[in-house]
């Protein structure tokens, strides 16, 4: 925790109990709630063009979400007042949907979590809105294979810390930053249990991994330097210098076969 006092989505921002390990039961729940997740972000993204606003986006991902009867996630924890978070270039996680039209060009993170049976999912993906450049091409592309990493780390045996160093070691050489201030998290009954997840740091350290845990990991990578800043809405996170942020997340289940992505149609 850096001492700001606002809750953030991307952040375990709670005092930690202990990690809960999931059932096979409870992972078919989270299955589900991870699917309806990743079919209402596609469904806002096919939305995606200049002159769309980020309400009318948010609106489709709560249609979507309800079609299924499930319940969006984020939609009034601990105040956040709608069902994605909406960010846009420099603004990195937490924005809030509204009037704001998109732009050709824009780089938009949707951000958004679902509730089935009272169990949690929580996903998120970038894209860029209309004509791109080879920077957000590759800075998309990178944090995306960075989250892939990140994935295959998650292994029982492994510690969170592997997980860490396997995103940030792909991010680095790029002289792109990993956001410090805001990090993955455990999930399940709670959007954000323990542990946390952090984007970087050393291997082999933190808690290891075992069956039934089941993580939020979400790289935030930013083109300039790490550093963040609010904006005075109270949620909506961004880029310090002002540069392009880009955001991927899967939830993500340890098991005896390696890790499994909940969040996949
Ligand atoms: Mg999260
Ligand atoms: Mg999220």
């Amino acid at each position: 925790m850096n001492g700001k006092s606002t809750p953030r989505l991307a952040t375990s921002g709670k005092p930690a109990p202990a990690a809960t390990l999931k059932t096979a039961a409870e992972l078919e729940v989270m299955r589900e709630a991870g699917r309806i997740v990743a079919f209402a972000v596609r469904k806002a993204f096919g939305a995606l063009e200049q002159g769309i606003t980020t309400r009318e986006l948010d609106d489709i991902t709560r249609r979507a979400i309800e079609s299924e009867g499930a319940k969006p996630g984020f939609l009034g924890l601990y105040g956040f007042p709608a069902t994605a978070c909406i960010s846009i270039n420099e603004e990195i996680v937490h924005g809030i949907p509204g009037d704001r039209v998109v732009q050709a060009g824009d780089l938009v993170t949707l951000d958004c979590g679902v509730i089935v049976d009272g169990y949690n999912s929580d996903y998120a993906v970038t894209q860029v809105a209309g004509p791109s450049t080879a920077l957000k091409d590759d800075l998309v592309d990178t944090t995306r294979e960075s989250l892939e990493k990140g994935i295959e780390a998650a292994r029982p045996g492994n510690r969170v810390g592997d997980i860490s160093n396997a995103v940030e070691s792909h991010v680095l050489p790029k002289s792109y930053e990993m956001v410090r201030e805001y990090v993955g998290h455990g999930i399940g009954k709670n959007l954000h249990e323990p542990p946390q997840v952090p984007n970087f740091g050393p291997a082999g350290q933190g808690l290891e991994l075992r069956p039934g845990l089941v993580l939020a990991i979400e790289p935030m990578v930013n083109v300039g330097k790490w550093r963040t800043r609010m904006l005075d809405d109270g949620w909506t996170v961004v880029t310090e210098d002002g540069a392009l942020s880009c955001h991927f997340e899967h939830t993500v289940a340890i098991t005896e076969d390696g890790p499994k992505v909940l969040t996949a149609e």
